[in-house]
């Protein structure tokens, strides 16, 4: 069975899966979470960054708010990073969607095998193998004679020139699991074509801050939140408020996925128009953006927050989902 059609299946298993009994809760206690892009957003564009941000990350943190981080970046790229952000007992959603990782307590023992990588992390994967991709790839760009460089084309120096990254970090961007970044070098026409193409083989085009994104038509961040947002609905017997953050077009599926959702000024001229009726364009740039559409939407909420902790209402990340099953 392909792995999308599990992950698919998983949610609708819910309903036989013992839930907790929320009795007449305060709707103020919902509980929340909050799923974010990486690069231009929670960390800045250029310097990786992100201490404007961290007294909200904190607070969050000792209110039990789950913070998921949703990128571009591989799932090498990404761990380093969860670590230094402080968010390795929350998941993680790497390649734009095409990877999912469950820490221990996101995982249910009827619907994952126990995870083998560090830190028991389930990993699980939405789209379609990368062998296929590359395949694909190959084909059309023979049949369409269309000119574009795969990252897996390119050297370490030259995706470190490209990007920016230190050779370690850009040996991790090339280690691929479900999608494949491409330097675009033909036509705005040959690229709909392309487009068009990839389609009948159940492949999509995303644009990344430097490369487009290849990858499986279901798998993109707003799906993968989607997934997340029910899998904590199904071990906690409640569906969060999410609130999403985002400054590219990569991020627009996520963005509308969520119920409260912020764009990101971006240090780009990039359109980022999600269909979103509670929607924020913040002042600011990366980080301190960030934490501008946080406070937008819930530092009113603040003190209820708090209140909602004490009254043990809120999901708490050290005591775990699991501890609902
Ligand atoms: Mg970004």
């Amino acid at each position: 069975m392909p792995e999308s059609a599990r992950l698919s299946a998983s949610p609708a298993s819910s309903a036989s899966m013992p839930l907790e009994a929320p009795i007449s809760v305060d709707p103020a206690l919902q509980p929340r979470l909050v799923v974010t892009d990486l690069d231009g957003s929670l960390l800045d564009h250029h310097s990786y960054d992100f201490s404007p941000a961290a007294p909200w990350l904190a607070r969050l943190k000792q209110m039990g708010v789950p913070v998921i981080p949703v990128t571009s970046k591989t799932r090498a790229e990404l761990i380093p990073l969860r670590e230094a952000l402080g968010l390795t007992a929350t998941p993680f959603i790497a390649e734009n969607g095409a990877v999912i990782g469950l820490p221990p307590g996101w995982c249910h023992a009827r619907l994952d095998r126990p995870g083998s990588g560090r830190d028991g992390v389930v990993i699980k994967h939405p789209g379609v193998d990368i062998g296929f991709i590359r395949a694909r790839l190959k084909v059309w760009r023979e049949r369409l004679n269309i000119r574009f460089t795969r990252m897996g084309e390119l050297s370490v120096p030259e995706v470190m020139e490209l990007t920016g990254l230190d050779a370690a970090r850009a040996r991790d961007a090339r280690q691929r699991e479900g999608s494949e970044p491409l330097l675009w070098q033909d036509t705005e026409a040959a690229l709909e074509a392309f487009r068009v193409a990839l389609e009948g083989d159940g492949l999509q085009l995303t644009q990344g801050g430097r490369f487009w994104h290849v990858m499986g038509l279901s798998a993109d961040k707003g799906n993968a939140v989607e997934w997340l947002v029910k899998r904590f609905a199904a071990l906690r017997g409640r569906t969060p408020l999410s609130l999403g953050l985002g400054d590219g077009p990569n991020d627009i599926t996520m963005l509308e996925a969520v119920d409260q959702a912020v764009v990101i000024r971006g240090c780009h001229d990039l359109v980022v128009e999600p269909r979103n009726a509670s929607l924020y364009r913040t002042e600011a740039t990366g980080p301190t953006g960030w934490a501008e559409g946080v406070a937008y939407w819930w530092g009113r909420d603040d003190r209820r927050l708090a209140t909602a902790v004490k009254g043990d209402a809120v999901f708490s990340e050290s005591s775990s989902l699991s501890a609902a099953l």
